[in-house]
């Protein structure tokens, strides 16, 4: 059981909560859990349901008054998702009866569950690791095919399964590396064998491919941020509206009139991006359209990507490029092709295009998935998450440090503990060391019921 791995004290309680999202609709579901369900299913219900087969049944108050009539089904610990007994009760979906079946449950002493309640049991009982727990929430949360697909493979265990090879690798070579040291005449003998060498470096070799694979999974979780940016009347708005196939941001001819920050979502080939149309880059004296360019400068700093507009018929546009951030990516596109008779093509200087009649936008949508790395999904693509990211960064920064020290040192001693920091860092991953505080922020982000 991971709670016993970690030291967590296991909750003894019953929780209860609705798992359906608020509102009306055909079927909602209220979801219990806890080492007291199968009495409380045997009272409730006047009997306990065999495991697993739905049973059509009234669901009355305390005093025999009928709440509802609906479906229940029963899973006994330690097949279910929690590995607790677990009772769910399949009601009409009105938000009035989930109410009082909660309350009725309440009534028999179950508590209300706190968000993530049931997969964070799921977790310390050992049903799925962390990384699994986090690719539920990912799941869904995703917001394309891709990122769905991703978080199922992860969920199915893709991810952890290449974590836990990491570290069985990384335990066999500990324990070589630490019996080489108690035998001190041999240590350097025994260190100095290629066979270690090649297999630490192959191990490196591993993590930086599973680095790719985590950045391709975090960009599909997180989405890309871009944003766009330019001079005023360069033709931001219109080229968000073409991007996004909406008119959401407002289109005029009057220099200066996207005074806001707009945001947009939109799918490149499975990648989530978000678009950001922002005030044109100018000083201005007007004050609103001050705060406007503020709040542009902000959402630049914070971007992965800049598409920088730029109207080819205007000869007076110059650089702009020293008032952008130098840390982030900054694609150019030249706009207004139309008017110009330029052809769309993508060159040295940049993209050529038309958000008037959308000539060179698939340039535009190319080169932006270049500049984010993204690869289209493939089956060995998993969800990964930043902390994931930082723990696998962490983990190769220990290792490649450790290879230094037997190299530069032949130190046997400073090896062994830089490969067990490797360790602890993708134990991380998979909740083998995590403190609680953690845990109790990555389930608290989970929804209610789930
Ligand atoms: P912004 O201030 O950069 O957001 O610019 P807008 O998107 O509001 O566009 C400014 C003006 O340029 C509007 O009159 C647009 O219709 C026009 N415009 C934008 N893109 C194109 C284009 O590709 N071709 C032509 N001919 N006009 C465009």
């Amino acid at each position: 059981m991971n709670r016993e791995r970690i030291g967590m004290l296991p909750d003894n309680d019953d929780i209860v909560a609705v798992a359906t999202p608020p509102g009306r609709g055909g079927i909602s579901i209220v979801r219990l859990s806890g080492p007291g369900i199968a009495a409380f299913a045997q009272s409730f219900l006047g009997r306990l349901p065999i495991p697993r087969s739905a049973i059509l049944t009234d669901f009355k108050e305390l005093d025999g008054t009928v709440i509802d009539s609906g479906i229940a089904l029963y899973f006994s610990a330690p097949e279910s998702y929690t590995g607790e007994h677990v009772l769910e009760l399949q009601g009409h979906g009105s938000p009035v009866v989930m109410q009082m079946l909660l309350r009725r449950c309440q009534a028999s002493g179950i508590r209300l569950a706190r968000p993530g309640e049931f997969s964070e049991r799921a977790f310390l009982n050992g049903r799925m690791d962390l990384a699994q727990a986090e690719a539920v929430a990912d799941l869904i949360e995703s917001s394309t095919e891709s990122a769905a697909r991703s978080a199922m493979r992860s969920l199915k265990g893709a991810f952890s399964e290449q974590i836990e090879s990491l570290v069985s690798e990384l335990i066999d070579l500990r324990i070589y590396v630490e019996s080489a040291m108690d035998f001190p005449d041999e240590e350097i003998d025994f260190l100095a064998e290629e066979a270690v060498v090649s297999r630490l470096n192959a191990l490196a070799e591993r993590f930086s491919a599973l680095n790719r694979s985590a950045k391709q999974g975090r960009l599909l979780k997180e989405g890309l941020s871009v944003v766009l940016t330019g001079l005023p009347n360069a033709g931001k708005s219109r080229l968000l509206n073409r991007l996004s196939n909406e008119n959401r941001a407002i289109v005029s001819a009057t220099p200066g009139t996207t005074r806001d920050v707009l945001e947009q979502y939109i799918e490149i080939d499975g990648l989530p991006v978000k678009l950001f149309d922002t005030a044109g880059l100018r000083d201005s004296v007007d004050e609103i359209e001050a705060e406007g360019v503020r709040r542009a400068r902000y959402a630049q700093a914070q971007a992965d990507l800049i598409v920088l507009v730029i109207d080819v018929t205007d000869s007076t546009a110059g650089d702009v490029r020293a008032m952008l951030p130098d840390s982030v990516p900054m694609i150019k596109a030249y706009n207004k092709i139309d008017l110009t008779g330029e052809s769309p093509e993508e060159t040295a200087e940049g993209i050529y295009l038309s958000a008037l009649t959308g000539q060179g936008i698939d340039c535009l949508l190319g080169a932006i998935k270049r500049a984010a790395g993204y690869r289209q999904s493939d089956d060995s693509q998993f969800m990964a998450r930043e902390r994931h990211m930082h723990a696998i960064r962490r983990a190769e920064g220990f290792l490649l440090s450790g290879i230094k020290q037997l190299a530069d040192y032949r130190a046997g001693e400073l090896l062994a503990e830089e490969l067990a920091e490797c360790q602890r860092a993708l134990g991380e991953i998979t909740g083998e060391l995590t403190s609680d505080d953690l845990l109790g922020l990555i389930f608290g982000s989970f929804c209610i019921g789930k």
